[in-house]
This record gives C-alpha cells, sequence and structure tokens, in this order.
C-alpha cells in the first residue's frame, strides 16, 4: 500500500519487529509517537539504525536540537537484528582498500578502524546501556589461502600500530572454538560481541534523555533543500531544518533515487537454538564470537541465555528465503555436530547495503544534505564512527567527512536491472574460490 506522491511502500510488518530471538529478549521501550505536525529543528535525521543514532546522540552530547525519524521502531532495521559481532574494521581489508584507493587512503582508515569499537564502549558505560557485552572476536580458517590472508592482515594491522591481534594454530583456535573445522585464525581481544537490538534502544533512550526528540512509525516520503533551508516529508508531517542526515541504508528504497543506484540490499539470515546449558560452554568455552574467512561467510556466537545464535548465507536484492531454518541449520550442524538434535527457537533475515568496493560510503547531496550507508555485512562498529564523523562534520569539524566523501564510490556492472544476477555469478567464482582453497 502507498500514498505518497513518489509511491514509497509502507512497512509490509505494519513496522513490528521480525520474529528474532532479539524482539523477544528486547528491553522494555517507550512507545513513541507519529509524527503528525509540522516541527523545527537544527538537525533531522531519517533512519533508527546504528548510522543515524550514533549521529543523534554525538550531536545531542553538544547541545544540539536534533530529531530523529524512524519509519517502523527504534533498531528494526539491520541494527536490532543483526550477529552482534563488533568486529574493527570495515568489510573491505586495509589491503584492498591500499590496492584500490592508494596509501593516503589506506593510512586514514587505518588510523580510524578501532574507533568505532571504542564509540560503542563509551556509550555503554556512560549511558548505562544493558546489552549483554562480551568481549573478543575470531575470524576463522578453513585453509592455508585463507590462513595466509590473515597473516598479511595481522602484519598490516600491526603496522598500523594495532597490537590485539594473535594468530592462532589449529590447536590455538580449539581452546576458544570446539569444532574440527577450522585450520587456524586470528584473534582480535579487543573485538566483542553484544545484543544488537538492547544497543540501539539504549542509545535512542540516551539521545531522548540528552533532549533530542524521536518519532517512530514515521516514513520519510521525499526531502526538499536549497541554499536558504531544508525539509523532511514524511505521511503527516514535516521537518524543516538546517541540516538533513540520511540514515535509511539498504530500507532506504526509493526515497531518494540518487542514492538507491550506489548500493544493493543483501539479506542474511540467522536461527537461534533453544538454550544448550553447559552444551554451550563446550562448544565456545570462551564465549568469543566468530566469523569464518569465506566470501559468503557463517558467522555465530552464544546469546546471554546460552544459545548458539548462528548466521550466514546471502541473497543478493534483499528477499527473504522461504525457509531460513533450512537453509541456515545444516551450515551450523557442519561446525558443530553436536547440536543436530537441537531445537531451533528463532529463524529471522534482514538486509545490509552492500557497495560495489564494499567501502561504505559517505558524502553530501548538497551543503544541507549529508549520507551514510553502505556497510556490507561489517557496519556495528562502522555506522557508530560514520555517526560520529557526521556529527563532527554537522559542528564545523569537517575533516574527516570531507575525505571520505572524497573517495570515488564505483558502480555495480549491469546498473540497477542487472547487478543482482552479476553479483550471484560474481559470488558463484568466490565461493568456488573458498571451496578449492585458491
Ligand atoms: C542479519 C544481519 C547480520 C549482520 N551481522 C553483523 C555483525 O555481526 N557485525 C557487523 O559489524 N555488522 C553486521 N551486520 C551489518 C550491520 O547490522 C549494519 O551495517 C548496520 O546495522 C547498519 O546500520 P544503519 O543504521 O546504517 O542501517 P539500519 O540498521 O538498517 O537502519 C536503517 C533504518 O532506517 C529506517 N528507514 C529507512 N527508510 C526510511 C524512511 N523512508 N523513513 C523513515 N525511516 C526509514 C529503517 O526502518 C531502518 O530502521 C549485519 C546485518 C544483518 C542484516
Amino acid at each position: 500500500m502507498t500514498n505518497n506522491k513518489r509511491n514509497i511502500p509502507h512497512y509490509s510488518d505494519q513496522g513490528q519487529y521480525p520474529d528474532s530471538y532479539y524482539a523477544a529478549s528486547r528491553n522494555p521501550k517507550p512507545d513513541r509517537p507519529t509524527l503528525k505536525q509540522d516541527i523545527n529543528c537544527e538537525t533531522c535525521i531519517v533512519g533508527g539504525g546504528y548510522s543515524g543514532l550514533s549521529t543523534a546522540l554525538h550531536l545531542t552530547e553538544t547541545d544540539h536540537d536534533v530529531v530523529l525519524l524512524e519509519g517502523a521502531q527504534i533498531g528494526w532495521g539491520a541494527s536490532g537484528r543483526n550477529g552482534g559481532q563488533i568486529v574493527n574494521g570495515l568489510n573491505a581489508s586495509l589491503q584492498k582498500i591500499k590496492k584500490s584507493y592508494g596509501d593516503s587512503t589506506a593510512d586514514f582508515v587505518g588510523q580510524l578502524v578501532t574507533r568505532g569499537n571504542k564509540i560503542i564502549r563509551r556509550f555503554i558505560a556512560d549511558y548505562n546501556i544493558q546489552c549483554d557485552l562480551k568481549e573478543k572476536n575470531i575470524f576463522a580458517a578453513f585453509n592455508t589461502s585463507q590462513m595466509n590472508d590473515l597473516i598479511d592482515t595481522h602484519e598490516l594491522w600491526e603496522s598500523h600500530g594495532m597490537h590485539e591481534r594473535e594468530i592462532l594454530d589449529k590447536q590455538g583456535i580449539q581452546q576458544y572454538v570446539n569444532t574440527d573445522a577450522y585450520i587456524g585464525g586470528m584473534i582480535d581481544h579487543s573485538g566483542g560481541h553484544i545484543h544488537p537490538l538492547n544497543l540501539a534502544l539504549g542509545e535512542a533512550a540516551a539521545i531522548e534523555k540528552n533532549g533530542g526528540t524521536i518519532y517512530e512509525n514515521t516514513l520519510v516520503v521525499d526531502i526538499e533543500y536549497s541554499d536558504t533551508g531544508a525539509k523532511v516529508i514524511t505521511e503527516f508531517g514535516t521537518v524543516t531544518c538546517q541540516k538533513i542526515v540520511l540514515c535509511g541504508n539498504a530500507y532506504l528504497n526509493k526515497v531518494i533515487p540518487k542514492l538507491t543506484d550506489r548500493i544493493m540490499p543483501v539479506s542474511t539470515q540467522i536461527i537461534a537454538t533453544e538454550p544448550l546449558g553447559e552444551l554451550a560452554d563446550e562448544l565456545i568455552p570462551s564465549d568469543v564470537c566468530v566469523e569464518d574467512m569465506r566470501y559468503i561467510l557463517d558467522y555465530y556466537r552464544l546469546s546471554a541465555d546460552k544459545r548458539m545464535l548462528f548466521g550466514g548465507g546471502s541473497v543478493y536484492g534483499g528477499q527473504d528465503p522461504a525457509d531460513i531454518k533450512a537453509k541456515i541449520r545444516p551450515n551450523m550442524i557442519k561446525i558443530f555436530p553436536q547440536l543436530r538434535d537441537v531445537q531451533v527457537d528463532y529463524a529471522w533475515s534482514g538486509n545490509f547495503a552492500l557497495s560495489f568496493s564494499r567501502v561504505p560510503q559517505m558524502g553530501q547531496l548538497h551543503d544541507r544534505v549529508l549520507f551514510a550507508h553502505g556497510y556490507s555485512g561489517h557496519g556495528v562498529t562502522g555506522s557508530h564512527l560514520f555517526g560520529q564523523i557526521l556529527a563532527d562534520a554537522i559542528n564545523g569539524k569537517t575533516k574527516e567527512f570531507d575525505t571520505f566523501a572524497k573517495v570515488p564510490w564505483i558502480p555495480f556492472p549491469g546498473g540497477r536491472s542487472l547487478r543482482v544476477p552479476y553479483s550471484v555469478m560474481g559470488s558463484w567464482w568466490y565461493a568456488l574460490k573458498d571451496k578449492t582453497g585458491l
């Protein structure tokens, strides 16, 4: 159903959270109003995921007058559905950034890659956010080629002064994860994991505590801007402001046609088993989170109540697979055969925004309209970092924003109509490489 001039579709689920473990175990939240009037503020932020929340929270910390508009509920998008893995860095490795964009961009990114993690931890501490924070993350290798990549990555990170990572051989990784599947890996002692929806809800509460205003179930259908001002148009009201920040990421749809073609929605799925009791401690005695090094990867961890949360799979274009449990369960059993007979209590899917280069994008459509998106499946830390950089830019500290805004974005081959089949074909090649260890 639509009722606006661009035919922006309403949320098919009326903005309800998906039937996820996170929604079932979320902290209480207020029912926030829908915007039904014309209001004013300094900065209006579109999107209540981490990008929008981090921008808004940083801005309210400097007494900025902020209104955040969310089409569904806070954390309804990727930020409330994800694997919860706090991974330092971006999806694109520093090696790849160096190769594609040169030494100075890689050095710039190298200095920033741990900051998102620190921002999350500061928000949790400063605002007492209850989101089950646990320590450390592991990158796991199935073959020598992946192991060599990790060794190169380790060296490069060391060269940027980051010494919290350690290479693990087969025995070393088995002390952390009780599976025979990997030949080794790399642990990041400064990584971690969280209940992602509760982090988002805590950040929203902090914004309001600092004086910011949040509207939920408020679908933005258009924006207007000129040298004298800007306006965000929602279904039932408007916000007149100095600056607009667009953080709709994979769910922004075609509200801003100029942004739509820069990224492609990709869905990924997670299942949550029943609570595993002591078996959980046998499987992941260290309680770290894990992702493997394949192109289409598995990622998993234990929840606070000791369920296995196991994610993986990718659907280019962002559709949900027909049977998520049937798709993801076999991957889990390959890693942990001990879970063959356990019950799966929840299964859900979410969309992240893929950029062709896998480097996230930040920029402006106009002096008054900034945006950030495209973390390519690794955005828990990146979105928090970008939120801080966006807030700094709005407060006049534009150096980091300007540097990122200059990074050119590369269009998907085949344009809008062919990017999905071309990406599927590309992923076959990478899957073959992963299988053969090339
Ligand atoms: C299943 C899954 C697992 C993942 N696992 C990890 C992981 O373990 N570690 C990691 O680093 N990254 C992971 N990611 C990626 C990470 O979650 C995202 O990069 C990050 O959350 C992006 O945050 P965001 O705020 O930019 O976008 P989102 O969280 O998607 O938020 C965008 C919000 O904008 C709102 N919106 C869109 N259009 C409009 C509009 N017109 N009007 C009003 N509101 C609008 C949406 O409703 C949505 O709530 C995962 C992603 C998924 C989907």
